[in-house]
């Protein structure tokens, strides 16, 4: 006869509650992290907004102007470098066709034969056109230096505006990080408000109901929400905070686990079970399952831990003790005792009536059922 069920059914169910943990943790951190997204959403302090405060409007403008004008010039001067080019290709067209008719020109006066007319004209014409484009580039040339001029000017001013700017700048700058901070402080203090609560919730869940059937669920939900408390708090304090608060929790979690085996060794299971029981009997209750026991005076009411002290008890001429077994769970409860075969707790150390020691041992509700 079982009398402490503790199932633990087939691998596969087994399997399966590990794996829907596994599913229910990575769940549970999602929406978490779902949360924490929308909190990180709130609008920060704006930079522009910031800047428009500190710096003269008026300068940033004429520098967009200045800008915008240097741009102007420097297409105007491209365009110009380019015209140059055309007019210094044409040039050197025309330069090897003069070459070539003084070449003729040269022949003809060896063999003392006059020029064609129209090679005379050419060549002259080529000679006025070499003129004129040779003037050409060079007020092209000229236009390009007072371009160049201009550009440099812009610039100067450029740069002189941009310093000041610069020194308006710094302020702005510094507000806006203070702001920025305090943003920052706000988004950290919501999202724990939020996690905080959430993961004690979970510790005590977790700490409190190790022996619930339940406690996959607790300890899925536990992990998630400490990973994302851990995320959260390293997101936003600087690391030098950060070690001190992982620290403390380590140091934390290590004594917790030290006391458990200090009082483990320390209290024996046995005292701990006796404990447990005595408290039990105290407020008939099984204490396997916390079934009222429902024996003797007691045998039509109904009580739990809490409503224990205050049902009536009918005054009824005392019935004769029997041995008793828990209905829900099946533990033996009274037994008769092996000595003055009188009825004695079954979970207890000593009979009531003659004293007669029994072993109570971590697994005595196995070793007192029949
Ligand atoms: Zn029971
Ligand atoms: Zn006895």
């Amino acid at each position: 006869m079982k009398n402490h069920p503790n199932p633990k059914g087939p691998w596969i169910h087994r399997f399966t509650i590990r794996l829907f943990t596994l599913i229910f943790t990575v769940l549970v951190y999602w929406a978490l992290g779902f949360l924490v997204q929308d909190i990180q959403s709130i609008k920060g302090p704006d930079y522009s907004e910031i800047e428009k405060e500190y710096v003269d409007q008026d300068l940033t403008g004429r520098i967009k102007e200045l800008n915008s004008g240097i741009e102007d010039l420097d297409r105007s001067i491209s365009s110009k470098q380019e015209e140059m080019r055309l007019v210094d290709d044409s040039s050197e067209n025309l330069q090897k066709t003069i070459g070539q008719l003084i070449e003729l020109q040269k022949l003809s006066i060896e063999k003392s034969v006059a020029l064609s007319e129209s090679d005379q004209q050419n060549l002259n014409e080529s000679l006025n056109q070499f003129l004129e484009s040779q003037q050409n580039y060079q007020s092209h040339s000229e236009e390009l230096t007072q371009l160049a001029q201009q550009k440099r000017t812009l610039q100067d001013e450029k740069i002189q505006l941009e310093k000041t700017v610069a020194d308006q700048r710094e302020p702005a700058r510094k507000e806006f990080e203070r702001l920025k901070e305090k943003h920052d402080w706000k988004l950290a203090a919501l999202q724990l408000a939020i996690l905080i609560p959430l993961l004690a919730v979970a510790a005590f869940l977790v700490i409190r109901r190790r022996e619930s059937v339940y406690f996959p669920l607790y300890l899925g939900f536990g992990i998630a929400t400490l990973l994302k408390v851990t995320l959260v708090i390293h997101r936003y304090f600087p690391t030098r905070y950060f070690k001190y608060i992982l620290v403390a929790v380590l140091l934390l979690a290590v004594a917790r686990v030290l006391i458990h085996f200090i009082r483990m060794v320390a209290f024996p299971k046995a005292q701990w079970l006796t404990r447990q029981y005595r408290e039990a009997y105290e407020r008939f209750l099984c204490p396997v399952c916390e079934y009222p026991i429902r024996t003797g005076p007691r045998k039509f009411l109904f009580w739990t831990r809490r409503t224990v002290n205050k049902i009536v008890i009918p005054r009824e001429a005392g019935q004769e003790e029997e041995p008793y077994s828990c209905p829900s769970c099946g533990t033996v409860l009274l037994e008769e005792c092996p000595e003055c075969h009188n009825i004695r707790h079954a979970l207890l150390p000593h009979c009531s009536h003659c004293n007669a020691e029994k072993e109570i041992t971590g697994s005595g509700t196995e070793s007192s059922a029949g």
